[in-house]
């Protein structure tokens, strides 16, 4: 639950501050990573990254479930892969207050304070001219 609203919060900043756009994630027992869409990110920006996820951290900013009508305009400005063609009903979207709503059907933080920090403690390359962000998330790991 840490982990992964963890990613959502530096998918988010990473996006929204950088342009950074993640293309997959994994999450371990003790290292999850995120997939970048770049060659590589120089450290000046992760340590921005990491400074900014972590003030939103301390502020303890609410994470909150919403759920809207498909085809609704609050919908079509969440982050989606979309939704199946048969999808009826409303729509689960998870809502880190003033940083990001995107739509989800997993276990969340109640407040980004059950995170505790965020720390991007190394890089790989990954495949097709990506990196992969090697993060420690929470006090789990
Ligand atoms: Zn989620």
């Amino acid at each position: 639950m840490q982990q992964h609203s963890g990613q959502h919060l530096l998918s988010a900043v990473a996006e929204n501050k950088f342009n950074l756009k993640t293309t997959s994630w994994n999450l371990g027992e003790s290292i999850s990573y995120v997939e970048i869409d770049a060659p590589v990110v120089e450290f000046p920006v992760l340590k921005e990254l990491e400074e900014i996820v972590n003030d939103k951290i301390r502020a303890a900013i609410p994470v909150t479930v919403k759920t809207y009508e498909k085809g609704s305009e609050e919908l079509g400005k969440a982050h989606s892969r979309g939704l199946p063609d048969d999808h009826s009903g409303l729509v689960r979207i998870i809502s880190i207050e003033g940083v990001d709503e995107n739509m989800c059907c997993g276990t969340h933080v109640k407040n980004l304070s059950e995170l505790q920090a965020i720390k991007i403690v190394s890089l790989e390359k990954g495949k097709k001219n990506k990196c992969n962000w090697i993060n420690m998330l929470g006090s789990t790991c």
